[in-house]
């Protein structure tokens, strides 16, 4: 089973210097800075998705390249711009879109950016169904515009294959199935299956829970012929990897372990077999409540630019000894009180600061890092705690394929690894 991490030009600048907080003067961003695939030595994920509206910077995907960079993406080639010799999958990313009577690009639009990129496999056009009813399942029960979504994502499909086997594309076409229930999804790969895709992504199921993707994959598991394999668009969940891999899921992608770095209440790092809070001490030029509180006199600027230092101080000389923990904690709760307040993270922090877990990662940015990697606290630390995560999650991934290869019988293991699609990536 692969991991695609979706881009979203996460890079890191490896001239910061964490205790002065300063970078280089020479750096050039474009340039200097690292993607996740140069950072570590070891890999984190199997190939890279690279969403149509986060380049052309559309909806939700806004901001995230430069026209330089679109420039420069189109000009080069993927493997080039991305300095890497990993598979590239891309799609349309139709989560920014969503909202939309219909989707923004048209079918040779988005061949064209595919082959022009030189992926090595390309999602057709779709539209997110958002909603899992079952008892739409019933014809005369499902509303219009779900039915239509079904039907334009189907439609699309089969004229991107058409177009795709004509122009004698070299990129591997995927089909997407958008369903709102188990038998929707289902007809839908079937109808997709009918075209000649054997390589299908499912879309949509981001909002669902864990309960609601199986039984889907499950409903495509019976239509499904058996070399037709299943993608996963932007879901996992680690404790369902062997099932996902009995429904013939191929590959997915996701960027939660990214996103939970700095999203997540206090799921922040992962540790093999757990996670940790990351320490809350932002900077107080950088923190939106702590701004506003100051600009309203209800905080004085010199109290938190004092605690704001105590605080990185402080932490700085936890030397496992229960004083300085303690020492800490206090200070990074007083602080924390000027703009969340509230909130008690103490137990949580006592523990992160106690059991060091950068200390036990053999990931390239703990070992660089220390403990600023358990630091919620600017870009450069929390984008690295992201990709740190996702470094971990990789090692989880392949634990639980182990796990599930070790069940089945002798003769059927390495037959999985062998099945899942392999490309030659052009650089
Ligand atoms: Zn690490």
């Amino acid at each position: 089973m692969q991991y695609f991490f979706p881009d979203s030009q996460d890079l890191v600048d490896p001239s910061f210097d964490f205790e002065t907080e300063r970078r280089s003067i020479d750096r050039v961003r474009q340039r200097d800075d690292v993607y996740a695939h140069e950072l570590f030595s070891r890999a984190a994920y199997d190939g890279l998705l690279v969403s149509k509206a986060i380049v052309d910077g559309i909806g939700a995907g806004a901001g995230r390249y430069t026209l330089g960079q679109r420039q420069r993406l189109l000009r080069e080639g993927a493997h080039r711009f991305f300095r890497t010799r990993l598979p590239i999958m891309g799609d349309c990313g139709a989560f920014t879109y969503v909202r939309e009577k219909t989707p923004p690009y048209s079918v040779d639009a988005v061949l064209d950016f595919y082959e022009t990129c030189g992926f090595q496999a390309g999602v057709s056009v779709d539209h997110v169904i958002l909603d899992y009813e079952l008892e739409w399942d019933t014809p005369r029960k499902t509303p219009k515009d779900v039915r239509e979504r079904q039907e334009i994502t189907l439609t699309l499909a089969a004229d991107f294959l058409k177009r795709h086997t004509r122009a004698r594309l070299s990129f591997k076409p995927l089909g997407v199935a958008q369903g709102w229930g188990p038998d929707s999804y289902a007809r839908a790969v079937s109808a997709l299956q009918k075209m000649g895709y054997d390589y299908i992504a499912v879309g949509g199921m981001v909002p669902l829970k864990t309960r609601e993707v199986l039984d889907a994959l499950s409903a495509i598991d019976r239509v499904r012929h058996r070399k037709t394999r299943l993608h996963l668009l932007g879901i996992t969940r680690l404790d369902q990897v062997g099932a996902f891999a009995n429904f013939g899921v191929a590959s997915f992608d996701s960027t939660s372990p990214l996103r939970q770095a700095f999203k997540d209440k206090d799921d922040n790092y992962y540790a093999p077999d757990r996670t940790y809070i990351a320490i809350r001490v932002p900077q107080v030029e950088g923190n939106p409540k702590l701004q506003k509180a100051i600009r309203a006199g209800q905080v004085p600027q010199p109290l938190a630019r004092r605690l704001e230092s105590a605080c990185l101080e402080a932490l700085r000389n936890v030397d496992g000894r229960k004083r300085t923990i303690d020492a800490a904690v206090q200070l990074v709760h007083e602080y924390e009180q000027l703009f969340d307040a509230g909130r008690d993270n103490r137990e949580a922090y006592r523990e992160v600061l106690t059991d060091k877990p950068w200390l036990r990662c053999g990931c390239d940015v703990c070992k660089a890092l220390g403990h600023h990697v358990v630091l919620f606290r600017g870009a450069e630390r929390n984008r690295r705690r992201g990709l740190h995560n996702v470094w971990v999650f990789y090692r989880r991934l392949h634990r639980e394929l182990r796990a599930v290869e070790a069940k089945l019988p002798a003769k059927r293991r390495g037959t999985r690894a062998s099945s899942e699609l392999r490309f030659a990536a052009q650089t």
